[in-house]
């Protein structure tokens, strides 16, 4: 996995914020959610329900007097654990998780795909 390649690293991601995903690999494999933040230069993103750990914060952190407690908190997961999910319901992986990759629009522009069906990906 760490190879030496520093050859312009495209730093873009698949995913985006807002994005439905679903994990397909480790402890929260299964799991749907949101994409709620992207770290594009990490190849990580936070989604909703997704990693939650505990994290404990000091007595007296935000503000005097308060006392120290243990709050939930979703952690940024790799992008590679991720996969978007095909709404296309004519196709062969409905409501599945799905590769996509990315075609070209008329007018330039660059949308993302589900390579089964080639329905168009969009973030609700
Ligand atoms: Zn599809």
């Amino acid at each position: 996995m760490a190879k030496k390649n520093k050859k312009k690293e495209r730093k873009k991601l698949q995913i985006r914020t807002g994005d439905n995903v679903a994990v397909i690999s480790g402890n929260d494999r299964g799991v749907r959610g949101e994409v709620v933040h992207t770290q594009p230069e990490a190849g990580k993103v936070l989604v909703e329900n997704v990693n939650v750990h505990y994290v404990h914060e000091k007595a007296g952190q935000k503000g005097r007097g308060r006392q120290g407690e243990r709050v939930e908190k979703e952690m940024p997961v790799d992008v590679s654990n991720v996969m978007l999910i095909c709404r296309n319901r004519e196709c062969q992986r409905y409501d599945r998780p799905v590769r996509v990759r990315r075609i070209k629009e008329n007018d330039g522009s660059r949308t993302r795909v589900c390579v089964k069906c080639e329905h168009r990906i969009q973030s609700d």
